[in-house]
């Protein structure tokens, strides 16, 4: 009995420590066979230590065909990024190695898979214009969201 209480309040005590905000830091996004993703627009709190994002292909093509990635950076810097991106090719995941414009990005995945990044948003300005794309060839045109970074 005694025991029992113990292990309750341990537990109430781990979940009493949880930051608060810590799921408004991370973020799942679905894509699939479409140049897609099935969010328009993120916010994200500046508040964030590090920021979370998970991306879940649903589609059943593989990485070869209709391969997706989640990258992030200043909007005026998307067309460089994918064009860079293009020429590093598949191997490099379509992104240039050590770009810096890059503030985040996730490795190319295909149909059924998923994969994750972390990353923090202390260089980041609040109330700047960022976008979040995939850069697999000729999808970034269109596979594309607004990033908020609000405080
Ligand atoms: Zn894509």
């Amino acid at each position: 009995m005694n025991k029992f209480a113990k292990v309750l309040a341990l537990c109430f005590a781990a979940a009493a420590g949880q930051p608060v905000f810590a799921a408004d830091c991370e973020f799942s996004i679905g894509t699939g066979d479409m140049l897609k993703f099935d969010v328009a627009e993120m916010s994200v709190s500046a508040s964030c230590e590090t920021v979370k994002v998970t991306l879940n292909h649903k589609g059943n093509l593989n990485a070869n065909i209709m391969g997706h990635n989640w990258v992030l950076s200043k909007t005026a810097d998307v067309q460089g990024v994918a064009a860079d991106g293009m020429s590093a090719g598949a191997a490099s995941g379509y992104i240039k190695a050590g770009d810096d414009r890059v503030i985040a990005a996730t490795a190319i995945i295909g149909g059924g898979e998923s994969t994750s990044v972390e990353f923090s948003v202390a260089q980041m300005a609040v109330g700047a214009d960022y976008t979040f794309y995939c850069t697999f060839p000729g999808h970034s045109f269109v596979m594309q969201g607004k990033f908020n970074l609000t405080t």
